[in-house]
């Protein structure tokens, strides 16, 4: 019998964690923290000396910022790829820096955790106490992994985030491995909506971009820090944007990680071109350079909350010249939001209405609805599925609908649920 013990995201994105018990071992897929809200969320606990091996299915901090909390005592052993062991270092630092509340690890557990890691790359099979392992790529992020376990004669897929369709920085993840499963545990954050075509948004944010930087304004594209700053400067120089364009905070810090892992990336050429062309932000008089002639600036934090990003923001707002352009999805009770719905920037101790032009372009990491049916459509009628990763009401019209139509076996399980599997 195996056992799937969901320790968090369960009826909701954040704080990932799945505990896969078989007969000889217990494996951990993710361990991440919820920072949707004000104070951090972690996962149910597991005892870490009860643990045959960790798996970091990507460096989001949502899958990975509570795994350090594994190497208080113990060293469970941990497989992530070279970029996910890099880029997780780098976030759960940021979030250990930023964060107001108490956070229950210290760098060294950060530390312990990274020199506790081997490193796999899509296409590794490794055996841990009778479990085969094999990964890959989940075409999410940079280093992000698709894990599949044969344990006691059940093959399982776990997708982490995923997304099947190529991207300017990453192909898709492959269909392959979940025509074998005989469970498969799959997020489905935009179980409820389609992705506009890739080639369409592209065209629309490059024209909309030149329309600006021609007329004299400046673009400014908040956006997180890992992938998506990196595929819009890959975008814009695919399709010959020559204008000055400068990239801000810890998105440089992720370019020179990129960099040194270039076979993670589609098309290494195409992102080493486009590194090579971004103007790299140092400090203070490049930031003023920057909004002084058209350009387009690219920056974290993606919600407004904090950063560069909220400086250039509010040098631009007044001008009707200039753009915001969101690239990232846009989460409630944010600044963002509310500048997005209500054209008005929202500060500590500022709230203005904006004359500058604020747009949003779909760009996802994420399946949508349609490619999610598609992944369904080429699995095994005798397979299960296990839907994870989603708002609650997504998740369970998903669950329903993909039983009702396909006649597979759904679960769709919250947080200390154990779905067993004979
Ligand atoms: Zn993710
Ligand atoms: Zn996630």
């Amino acid at each position: 019998m195996v056992r799937l013990r969901v320790l968090g995201g369960g009826r909701r994105v954040g704080a990932s964690a799945l505990l896969v018990e078989g007969s000889k071992g217990r494996l951990l897929l993710d361990y991440g923290v919820d920072i949707s809200g004000p104070e951090p969320l972690f996962p149910l606990h597991v005892r870490p000396a009860e643990l045959s091996a960790v798996v970091l299915s990507h460096a989001h901090l949502d899958h990975s910022g509570a795994a350090p909390l594994l190497y208080v005592s113990v060293k469970p052993k941990l497989f992530a790829t070279r970029v996910t062991l890099q880029l997780s270092e780098l976030l759960i630092q940021d979030f250990m820096k930023l964060s107001k509340y108490y956070i229950p690890y210290e760098v060294e557990q950060v530390a312990e955790m990274l020199s506790s890691a081997t490193i796999v790359e899509p296409g590794a099979v490794v055996e841990e106490r009778g479990m085969v392992i094999r990964f890959w790529s989940a075409g999410h992020i940079p280093g992000s992994l698709m894990v599949e376990a044969e344990i006691d004669g059940v093959r399982l897929l776990y997708t982490g985030d995923f997304n099947t369709i190529d991207t300017r920085l990453l192909r898709g993840a492959s269909l392959e491995p979940f025509r074998e499963a005989d469970v498969v545990v799959m997020e489905a954050t935009y179980a409820a909506f389609d992705h506009p075509p890739r080639e369409v948004v592209e065209k629309a944010f490059v024209s909309d971009v030149l329309e600006v930087v021609e007329g004299g304004g400046t673009v400014l594209v908040p956006t997180f820090a890992v992938g998506r700053a990196q595929e819009i400067l890959a975008i814009l120089t695919k399709h010959g944007v020559r204008h000055p364009v400068y990239i801000d905070g810890m998105a440089r810090r992720v370019n020179a990680i990129l960099l040194e892992n270039l076979d993670s990336l589609r098309d290494p050429d195409l992102f080493k071109a486009a590194v090579r062309r971004a103007i790299h932000v140092n400090g203070w008089e490049d930031r003023r350079r920057a909004l002084q002639e058209p350009s387009i600036i690219i920056s974290p934090a993606a919600m407004l909350k904090g950063g560069a990003v909220v400086h250039y923001a509010r040098e631009l707002l007044e001008n009707p010249r200039s753009a915001i352009f969101f690239v990232s999805y846009v989460m409630r009770d944010t600044p963002a939001r509310t500048l997005l719905e209500e054209g008005v920037l929202e500060l500590e101790n500022l709230r203005k209405s904006v004359a500058a032009r604020v747009e949003w372009y779909d760009f996802s990491s994420h399946c949508g609805r349609s490619e999610l049916l598609k992944v369904i459509e080429s699995l095994d009628p005798q397979a299960r599925l296990v839907v994870v990763h989603s708002d609650e009401k997504v998740g369970a019209q998903f669950s329903e609908y993909v039983g009702k139509t396909f006649g597979i076996r759904t679960f769709y399980p919250a947080d200390g649920e154990v779905i067993e599997l004979p």
